[in-house]
């Protein structure tokens, strides 16, 4: 299963993500969760990521594709894998392309997760998450059940230094000038299946599940 997750930022894509690839054994990749533990790290890609990151713009392509590139040749790649933030542009759809096509292999699916512009903000406002394995939480919608602390690991949450109100207005748009030309990209491939993800998080996951045939 070759899945990409498509939609702006906070639609549910890595929430979704999470549920996804532990149903169909499949790795996840993040180039957001790649950035973020690269800046964590101090390394050079973190350092170069940051403050694009910060401001609320997208990485260079150049960046972006490499990564992606590479992390597709490893061995848990064999069998398929899941795109989640990858692609964004239209540039770095036509670089996953030529990969796959290398590798001779195409896209099973692309899963747009659709979610009305002034939902997005309190979603990613509201969003928290564990420093240890990631688990996506929300204050609201998603609450954990002892406030600030993973259910999953016990560890603490945290917010991401981009989830400002500010930074998600500027990632919202940026994502509806660059991003969202990818809607009809995959359409006219005939492999986009749009999902409502404003219905609760269980129900968009049964949806995505019907729609990846499975
Ligand atoms: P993305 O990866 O698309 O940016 P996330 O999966 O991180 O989005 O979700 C953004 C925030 O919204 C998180 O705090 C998450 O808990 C919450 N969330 C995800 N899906 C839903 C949903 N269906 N209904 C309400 N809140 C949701
Ligand atoms: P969200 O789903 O909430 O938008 P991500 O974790 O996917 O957040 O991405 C966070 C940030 O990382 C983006 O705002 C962007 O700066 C950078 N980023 C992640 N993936 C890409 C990509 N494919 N191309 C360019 N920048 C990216
Ligand atoms: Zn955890």
């Amino acid at each position: 299963m070759r899945v990409i997750l498509l939609g702006p930022p906070g639609a549910g894509k890595g929430t979704q993500a999470a549920g996804i690839v532990e149903k169909y054994s499949i790795p996840h990749i993040s180039t957001g969760d790649i950035f973020r533990k690269n800046i964590k790290e101090g390394t050079a890609l973190g350092t170069k990521a940051k403050d694009y990151m910060n401001k609320g713009l997208l990485v260079p392509d150049e960046l972006v594709v490499e990564i992606v590139k590479d992390r597709l040749q490893e061995d848990d790649c064999k069998n398929g894998f899941l795109l989640d933030g990858f692609p964004r542009t239209v540039n770095q759809a036509e670089a996953l392309n030529d990969s796959l096509g290398e590798m001779n292999v195409s896209l099973d699916k692309v899963i747009n997760v659709d979610v009305d512009k002034e939902i997005l903000i309190e979603r990613a406002v509201g969003r928290r998450i564990c420093k240890e394995c990631g688990a996506t939480f929300h204050v609201k919608f998603n609450p954990s059940k002892e406030e600030g602390i993973c259910d999953q690991c016990a560890e603490k949450l945290y917010q991401r230094a981009d989830d400002t109100e500010e930074t998600v207005s500027k990632r919202i748009e940026v994502y509806l000038n660059q991003t969202q030309p990818l809607i009809d990209y995959y359409q006219d491939r005939n492999i986009l299946v749009t999902i409502d993800g404003q219905q609760e998080i269980k129900k968009v996951f049964d949806e995505i599940v019907v729609a990846l045939g499975a």
